[in-house]
């Protein structure tokens, strides 16, 4: 009598443990979806970073060839005005003038270019600054927190392995037919044994038949025929549902 009532409480208290751990375990996955999502985040704030310097460096190459060019104008625009200096014929004279014309005007319109592209250095500097400023800002918090969710996943993992060091101290004490049936259970179903109330099982409420209930009166914990659950009479929550059909 005192043995089952013992192996009821300690199924029961399995149950308990079973859902505690899975709780836990939850939380442990919860924990490590969430450090992922901020490490894939802090390589998007990395890449928004490369790529607003690969835009700084594309336009500074800008406005660097523009620059050369600017001053290779220059240095063509003074050597063909040497050119002018030497010639005596009128003919050459206005050939030189025509190419100086030329110049001058692709020179124009390189400075014009040049100035462009220097502002929109200027602007593209700022920019990339102000991201680099916030995107940093936010991996720095991101860090942060995964350093504490890392805390707060490895004290879980700490109480997972108390909580399954708890299971294995109360196993010790359940016959291991027994405690096949229950690990059997406990993978489909969260309360793998349960009480006969009025005469039924209290989870499925299939009728217990005759002979059954006299094993289960003489004591014993029996098998459900149908939802295959851990099943026990507890006198008094049977007398309680019995007087409550009254
Ligand atoms: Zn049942």
């Amino acid at each position: 009598m005192v043995a089952v009532r013992e192996l009821v409480s300690n199924l029961k208290k399995l149950s308990v443990i079973e859902a505690r751990a899975n709780e836990v375990r939850v939380q442990i996955i919860k924990h490590s979806k969430k450090i992922d999502e901020s490490k894939a985040l802090i390589e998007r704030t990395k890449s928004v970073i490369d790529q607003s310097h690969q835009a700084l460096r594309e336009q500074k190459k800008l406005v660097d060839r523009l620059e050369l060019d600017s001053s290779g104008l220059r240095e063509k625009e003074l050597e063909v005005k040497q050119r002018g200096k030497t010639i005596k014929k009128q003919a050459e004279y206005n050939a030189i003038e025509k190419e100086l014309d030329a110049i001058a005007k692709q020179l124009r319109e390189t400075e014009n270019s040049l100035e462009v592209a220097w502002h929109d250095l200027d602007h593209e500097t700022k920019k990339s600054a102000s991201i680099e400023a916030k995107q940093g800002a936010s991996a720095e918090t991101l860090t942060q927190s995964i350093k504490d969710t890392d805390d707060l996943k490895a004290a879980d993992e700490r109480t997972l392995t108390e909580i399954l060091a708890e299971k294995i101290d109360i196993a010790k004490n359940v016959p291991e037919d027994w405690m096949k049936r229950y690990e059997q259970m406990i993978k489909s179903v969260p309360n793998p044994i349960v009480p006969v109330s009025s005469e039924s099982c209290s989870s499925c409420y299939y009728s217990i038949v005759a002979k059954d209930f006299t094993r289960l009166k003489r004591s014993e914990i029996m098998v459900c025929r149908n939802c295959y659950r851990l099943i026990y009479l507890d006198r008094e929550e049977e007398a309680d549902a019995l007087n409550a059909q009254f």
